[in-house]
């Protein structure tokens, strides 16, 4: 598909573009252009690619994304290579599960390649805005909604798919080297629901949970499974692991109702590497606590594209609190991070194919 490039009237000067950088935080700054691509069922399907610049989108108030919700998205991160070109981590992995998250909210696939052209077309224009500040990216978000008028329900015929990006320093704001938990009563995702979707749905559920999480002090919400409410699932954003004095690593397995995170997926290989023994296995709060206590446990880390990988240092319920290792980052966990960064960053090489290169 070809691209309608739009001339931006009014680029950010590059001094203000350059202030701004210093101290991106996460999520509050944005780069000058956004890539669109409509979705018209009656037109063919996918049509009029347009880069151009950022602006508000005009919807119908009827537009069915404003009440059924039918949106998705990702997340992934540019990041600066040692020759100063950008590169992506396993945006092909981006891509399949954008499909796989567009079919459980029953909206059109859109092919890969095109996902991938619409990131690679953005960075194109918009690499200026890669942050100068240590341990910064370039967070990318596509996504794709409803637009159709109609209020009846069914899956509405025409979508608007949207890649925008946003420069990105320190995820958690207190910057703490490990994350406490709050233990939530409420449940995040049902066997058979949206759990394994990446929509924007599953994170307004969670909005109220984590509220009090941060309300109590705590930087996270831990999710349990909703049927026994025993398990652990997963955070908010991050998928978890657990390091047991004996080498073996222990992660929630893909059941339907967390996140296939590509960090997880990753980290299982580098585990592996380093010789651990990952099993994808059910564990329970109660055991965690058990093990945190015995000393069985060593350590625990939380990982995603947003924080990378983060250990977890305290855990928090109605009824119990307990402190994982020292309460610190941890030996494995830090040397996981390093290794994971190293790679995506150019520092580590890459022996899986992992990192796509941009011109
Ligand atoms: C995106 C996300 C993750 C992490 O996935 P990555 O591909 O590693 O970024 C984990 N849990 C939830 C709920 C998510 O939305």
């Amino acid at each position: 598909m070809k691209f309608q490039t739009l001339a931006h009237p009014a680029p950010l000067p590059s001094d203000r573009r350059a202030a701004a950088l210093e101290n991106p935080g996460f999520g509050t700054l944005f780069t000058d252009h956004m890539v669109t691509i409509d979705y018209d069922e009656a037109k063919g399907g996918w049509h009029s690619a347009t880069l151009g610049p950022r602006q508000p989108i005009a919807l119908d108030p009827a537009a069915s994304v404003l009440h059924y919700a039918q949106e998705i998205f990702e997340g992934m991160k540019a990041y600066r290579q040692p020759d100063g070109s950008l590169a992506l981590f396993r945006p092909e992995e981006n891509a399949k599960r954008f499909n796989k998250s567009a079919a459980r909210l029953a909206m059109p696939a859109l092919p890969e390649d095109l996902f991938l052209e619409s990131i690679r077309q953005l960075l194109s224009v918009d690499g200026e805005w890669y942050p100068s500040v240590e341990g910064g990216s370039l967070y990318i978000r596509p996504f794709m909604f409803a637009t159709e008028a109609f209020l009846g329900v069914r899956p509405a015929k025409q979508y608007k798919f949207v890649v925008i990006a946003s420069p990105a320093g320190n995820y958690f704001k207190s910057g703490s080297p490990a994350v406490s938990l709050w233990v939530s009563d409420y449940t995040r995702a049902a066997p058979g629901g949206t759990g394994a979707a990446k929509c924007g749905g599953n994170y307004a559920a969670s909005l109220v949970p984590t509220g009090q999480a941060f309300a109590k002090g705590h930087d996270q919400v831990l999710f349990l499974d909703a049927v026994e409410k025993k398990w652990i699932e997963e955070l908010g954003g991050m998928n978890l692991f657990f390091v047991m004095d004996d080498g073996s690593v222990v992660t929630p397995p893909l059941t339907g109702t967390i996140l296939p995170g590509i960090t997880r997926d990753s980290l299982i290989t580098l585990l592996r590497e380093e010789g651990l023994n990952v099993r994808e296995e059910m564990y329970s709060i109660d055991q965690w606590r058990e093990d945190a206590t015995s000393g069985k446990l060593i350590e625990t880390m939380a990982c995603g594209t947003a924080a990378v990988v983060t250990p977890v240092g305290k855990v928090t319920s109605e009824d119990y609190s307990f402190t994982i290792g020292s309460g610190g980052p941890g030996q494995i966990t830090s040397k996981l991070r390093e290794k994971l960064v190293g790679i995506q960053t150019g520092a580590v090489e890459d022996t899986h194919g992992w990192v796509m290169k941009l011109g």
